[in-house]
């Protein structure tokens, strides 16, 4: 085992590279050539993605700007979490898992100094890969949620209603509820696009590690990915409905919730036969906050405060809330809209 990772990785020129040519591709699977994005790296060290139209006659042109500070803490995120050999068994090796006091800091130089404090941690190639892989599809997922933004018409209603663009994480001038529901939307459509294109777009397979070329193992992966984005990542967990209505996005559970239902939605219409594994999936995937529990690296006690608020009357109420929303804004984003938006509440998401 001889390779040791390093988030500078993230800011290397070819790392880069990699990720303005996965832009590339999924705006090519999504929209053909619909409208025009540039893509901006930023490192302004606040995390911030945002989106704005830009002046065009013709063809439309957007810009989006992610700061990178985003990728290295990913990148960290995810090196510790793999550190730990139990998830992912037997996906190559580790030389041990990272003890830090936690994951939860406002910025990734915090986690790369603990983790500097740390004996060294090397993965052989294949946990490299692994790590690879994991890191690309948490890319795919926050790209894909911005390229929806612009897509399902979200943008293009602001800057009519005279908003100032659009930057994640904000409520970007609309109420809490209408900017959860539009949150809810791109969610719900990125998981779909997610799962097909795993499933039907043969060459994403190649750039999957050997052993997890199957498809319960992308289940399991994209389960993975949602739960490193949701809850690992400075997350927004609740335990009371007066939080969760002040934020910009679901909760981490009603997200996590609503992308796991708008899969699950897709596979039973367009592949049933795949729909009883991926519910078994979603069961067993549960135990990766045990294992970060041993592992003492996320204060799992907000974890099941979320998970059971949202699992109560009250959360519950919230998230059909959000979801009878819906209803209201699917008339209102519908001129915009480049692509089919998520259907509506009632309609199976
Ligand atoms: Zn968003």
């Amino acid at each position: 085992m001889t390779i040791l990772l390093n988030s500078k990785e993230v800011i290397s020129n070819g790392s880069q590279q990699h990720f303005l040519k996965i832009v590339d591709f999924l705006i090519h699977e999504l929209l053909g050539d619909n409208f025009e994005l540039r893509s901006n790296i930023t490192n302004n060290d606040n995390f911030r993605i945002s989106i704005s139209g830009l002046p065009s006659v013709g063809k439309k042109i957007y810009q989006i700007n992610y700061d990178i500070s985003l990728f290295r803490i990913l990148y960290d995120i995810l090196y510790i979490v793999l550190s730990n050999e139990r998830f992912f068994q037997g996906i190559g090796k580790s030389s041990g898992a990272f003890s830090i006091s936690t994951i939860e800091v406002p910025s990734w130089a915090i986690l790369d100094a603990a983790m500097a404090n740390n004996k060294p941690i090397f993965f052989d190639k294949e946990r490299k890969e692994l790590h690879d892989f994991i890191y690309t599809l948490c890319l795919h997922f926050i790209i894909r949620h911005e390229i929806r933004h612009i897509a399902n018409g979200h943008i293009d209603y602001l800057v009519n209603i005279k908003k100032n663009g659009f930057v994640e994480g904000f409520t970007n001038g609309l109420n809490s509820i209408d900017s959860q529901t539009i949150e809810m939307d791109v969610d719900s459509c990125v998981a779909v696009g997610f799962l097909n294109g795993f499933l039907t777009v043969p060459e994403q397979l190649t750039h999957i590690p050997i052993k997890l070329q199957n498809t319960e193992s992308i289940f399991e992966s994209f389960l993975f990915t949602l739960k490193i984005l949701f809850y690992c990542l400075p997350s927004k967990m609740v335990s009371r409905v007066q939080e969760a209505e002040i934020l910009s996005h679901p909760n981490s559970t009603l997200r996590y919730f609503y992308s796991f239902t708008a899969g699950l939605s897709y596979l039973q219409e367009f592949k049933p036969e795949l729909s009883e594994l991926f519910g078994r999936t979603y069961q067993k995937t549960w135990s990766f906050f045990e294992i970060i529990e041993d592992q003492k690296i996320l204060n799992t006690n907000k974890v099941w405060d979320d998970y059971n608020w949202s699992m109560s009357d009250e959360g519950q109420d919230h998230a059909n809330r959000i979801w009878d929303n819906w209803n209201q804004w699917i008339p209102l984003l519908k001129p915009y809209a480049i692509l089919k938006l998520a259907p509506p509440a009632g309609a199976g998401l």
